[in-house]
């Protein structure tokens, strides 16, 4: 489940790592009285308005603007709330802004340099263990670093028996070239940056940048937080964080009545029972010379009322040109998954895209002959074969 910056660093800062400081705001005026708290509280003159999606490359796209007093926050913060942000990440479309971040400006002169360091923490899966990448080149585009200069990317690997040691944390400091004072923040940083990542059970911390301040604290400017959802039952105060706006409005749909959905750009619909079988089937979708729809795994009950809501989320998609529906019947009969085919099917009414169903398993002569009775524009098919040929031949 990915968070927003503001959220990510509220998390960030329960485990003690510095953050530049911010307070969220979904008007100008609310905007201007967070810049009067952050004036009081951390004495900053001037402050970033920061626009709060889900996708990265915000300052590229003019998704974060630095305001100099409080005309300008209020200018600024009425700019992109409401816009429609486009960054390189969002695709053309962009994403619509709601809130704003208004953080503390952290790029002030001082004796030393600031310096933009690249950080995250996330699950290596070819290892099978969590690392730290870190680099020097902060503040930019990261993939473009790793493509043209991968020698300036390190990676620190944490054995899970004992966790992120003491001599990791002072190694990543040193080839980040900081010295004194900054050096032992970065220490302190990098442990607390791991904690955070472990003990929410994520599977991504991204501090881009990590930022060596000018009287050198070390301090995260950004976070892209990703929560795994399958942990999120021991971190139930971090459900509230889910923002549905953020997400595809079908996939979301689809969640609310149990069905695991995502949508793909190919023109065949496809319901299956099972994940795995799911995979298959658009495996021999493509092999069968078609394109994949969608995933959708409508789970172990295969009935009218599950294949009505598969129909609805899949009928959603404009690009879907045909259905293809493979059910697997174990403990549900094959005639009783094929009758709720016909009753949905009866139900939602004219389907403007012929139905291929393979069912295969307990009493699949007795659902084919259901089918082939029910004069429907649905046709049937045991083997699976036959059924991926039936798709691309209803669809020639
Ligand atoms: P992203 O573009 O979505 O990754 O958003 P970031 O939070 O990383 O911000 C983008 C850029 O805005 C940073 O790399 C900085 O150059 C700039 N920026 C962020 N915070 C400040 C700040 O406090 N002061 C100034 N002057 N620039 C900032
Ligand atoms: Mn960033």
């Amino acid at each position: 489940m990915n968070i927003h910056e503001y959220q990510g660093k509220a998390i960030l800062k329960s485990f003690g790592v510095r953050i530049q400081e911010g307070i969220v705001a979904e008007t100008p005026e609310q905007a201007v009285e967070a810049a009067k708290q952050l004036k009081a509280d951390f004495n900053s003159d001037w402050v970033v308005v920061k626009a709060q999606i889900h996708a990265g490359g915000r300052g590229k796209g003019g998704g974060v603007k630095l305001a100099k007093n409080l005309d300008e926050v209020k200018q600024r913060a009425s700019d992109i709330i409401g816009m429609q942000l486009v960054t390189p990440q969002t695709g053309p479309e962009g994403k619509k802004v709601g809130k704003v971040l208004i953080a503390q400006d952290v790029y002030y002169p001082g004796e030393s340099e600031t310096k933009e360091i690249y950080m995250s923490v996330l699950l290596d899966r070819a290892k099978g263990r969590n690392i730290i990448m870190y680099s020097t080149e902060g503040g930019m585009d990261i993939e473009e670093v790793a493509e043209k200069t991968p020698e300036l990317i390190f990676k620190e690997e944490i054995d899970p028996k004992v966790g992120l040691q003491g001599f990791q944390a002072r190694k990543i400091a040193f080839n980040l070239g900081l010295t004194g004072e900054a050096n032992k923040e970065m220490v302190k940083f990098v442990a607390a940056l791991y904690k955070a990542y472990d003990t929410t059970d994520s599977s991504m911390f991204e501090i881009n940048p990590v930022l060596k301040t000018s009287d050198n604290k070390i301090l995260a400017v950004d976070a892209k937080v990703d929560l795994d959802e399958n942990a999120l039952y021991r971190h139930k105060d971090y459900l509230e964080m889910r923002d549905f706006a953020e997400e595809d409005p079908t996939e979301v749909e689809a969640g609310k009545s149990n069905l695991n959905y995502v949508k793909l750009d190919g023109n065949v619909g496809c319901m299956v029972n099972g994940a795995g079988l799911a995979m298959a089937t658009m495996d021999i979708i493509k092999i069968a010379g078609g394109e994949p729809a969608n995933f959708l795994d409508v789970g172990g009950t295969a009935n009218a009322e599950t294949v009505k809501a598969g129909f609805n989320i899949i009928l959603q998609d404009p690009n879907v040109k045909a259905i293809l529906i493979n059910i697997f019947g174990g403990i549900v009969r094959c005639d009783r998954v094929a009758q709720g085919v016909i009753d949905a099917y009866k139900e939602i009414g004219n389907i403007p895209v012929p139905i291929i169903v393979r069912l295969q398993g307990t009493n699949a002569e007795e659902a084919k002959k259901l089918i082939d009775e029910s004069g429907l524009k649905v046709f049937s098919a045991i083997q699976l074969k036959e059924a991926a040929d039936l798709v691309t031949k209803v669809l020639s």
